[in-house]
Formats: structure tokens, sequence, C-alpha cells
């Protein structure tokens, strides 16, 4: 179901030790009761998922690994699979990120499994996906999306869209300073809604829930938030910072409300 108050998840990356998670996690409970219009998730590093759930102390604040293995268990050293996650407190997981997929090799063969297992451990999925600057610059950007959903989403008769977030965050606004226009977003938006359509005929896409990410910040995040089709955002560096961060969800929560 597409979310009446924007979601705001953090994507810490490898950033903050426990301790500083916890801290940031523990201020963050008692600011989010201010900002009640707007949904939080936080995905820490896997090492600070039980402290930052300890600190989150049954608020209602998601907890999201930032990745996991789709094996159940066994001899992955330096994996976590999603039974893992959950005994950590997660609700759920981010899932083909772009750093998974183009620092350290994802293909799509890979997350449709991790999707699929992380459904099956009962984890929810924040599923990202998003184009290339070289696919953007040669006109590619429909096709690739196309592509990342229908490799990542193989198998599925249906798309499970209380179960499934998706994150566009076209890979060259990640992490850059440069934040795709209003008119580039909600375009993208609007194509990930029509290919979900496509590929799943039962659907109706606009219950699919679609966050923006990319360089997101308190001085961009209004224009985005108004612009139709997204739903949130999915935000790793300006996410570090809990003033910048509550700052994000409030605006996104005025806005939302109009
Ligand atoms: C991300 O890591 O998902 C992301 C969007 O990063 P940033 O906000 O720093 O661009």
């Amino acid at each position: 179901m597409s979310p009446s108050k924007p979601i705001i998840a953090a994507n810490w990356k490898m950033n903050k030790t426990p301790q500083e998670g916890y801290d940031f996690a523990s201020q963050l409970v008692s600011r989010a009761l201010e900002i009640r219009g707007a949904e939080f998730i936080l995905a820490p590093s896997a090492t600070a998922l039980s402290k930052v759930y300890a600190a989150l102390d049954g608020a209602n604040i998601g907890l999201a690994g930032q990745n996991m293995h789709f094996a159940e268990a066994g001899a992955y050293t330096g994996e976590n699979s999603a039974a893992m996650l959950k005994a950590c407190g997660c609700d759920s997981v981010i899932v083909g990120h772009s750093e998974r997929r183009h620092v350290f090799g994802e293909t799509g063969a890979d997350i449709n499994k991790k999707i699929k297992a992380a459904l099956l451990a009962g984890l929810n999925v924040i599923h990202c996906i998003g184009e290339l600057l070289a696919d953007r610059e040669g006109g590619n950007t429909t096709q690739v999306l196309r592509e990342q959903l229908a490799s990542d989403l193989a198998g599925f008769d249906e798309f499970p869209a209380d179960r499934i977030i998706i994150a566009y965050e076209p890979v060259w606004a990640i992490g850059t300073g440069v934040v795709a226009s209003v008119e580039q977003a909600g375009e993208a938006h609007g194509e990930v809604r029509n290919i979900l359509g496509e590929q799943f005929p039962k659907l109706d896409a606009s219950t699919v829930s679609i966050l923006y990410g990319g360089s997101v910040k308190s001085s961009n995040a209004a224009e985005l938030i108004k612009t139709e089709g997204i739903d949130g955002f999915l935000i790793g560096g300006a996410a570090l910072d809990l003033d910048e961060y509550c700052k994000i969800a409030e605006i996104a929560q005025m806005e939302a409300r109009g």
C-alpha cells in the first residue's frame, strides 16, 4: 500500500559504531514523537543492529539490515542470513543497493534469491534499483529499470506491495551531491510504476511505495517530496546527522500534509 505517511529511511552504510548508533536512535525516539507524520526506518551496519534495536525500545521506528545472504546458513564467511537480521530486531532489509551491485558485483540473480529469502524469513524488503550515468546519458534509463525489475523479481507471480518497497536511486546521484531534478525523479518513478503494472497485470501499481534516493538533503527535500509518485526517501550521507535527518522528515511531513 502506498503509504499515507512519507517513509524516511536512513542508510548509514559503513558508518557508526554500535554506541554511536545507540545514541542516535535513543535521541530519534524522542524527536520522532514530534514528527508523527513521517515513518522512520534506520539501516545501521550489522554490528550496530542489536544495540540500535535496544535503543528503539519498542518505538514505532523500523529497523533494516543493509544487506543479507540468500542462504539460511553455512560456509559464507562475513555474511549474515535473514534469520540473523530478524534475531537482531530487523523488520526489513535493503536489497540491491547500487554499492552492492557495482562495488561488490551482485547480479540480478543474486538479488532475486535475496528478495525471495528475505520474504520467506518474514523480512520486508527495500528493493533498490537505478541506472548508471552512462545509461541515463545513453537514453537507456527505462530499459535498465525494466531489466532490473525483470531479473530481480523473476519468478514472482504477484508483486507483494505490502512487503516490498522500491527505492529508485539513480547511481549518479548517490553520494555525489548531484540530485536528480524533480522532472527526472518524477518521470523515473512513473516509469517504475508503469513497468511494475506491465510485469504484474493484477497489481494496482499506485499501491506500491517508491522512495527516491540520491543526495537527498533538507535543502532539496521539499521539492522532491512534492513530486508526484515519490512516497519518501532513502537517505545516505544526510541521514548520519540526527538534526539533518529529522529536518528532512519534518519537511516531508509538512509537504505531505499540504
Ligand atoms: C544511499 O546510499 O542509498 C544514498 C541515497 O546515499 P546519499 O543520500 O548519500 O546519496
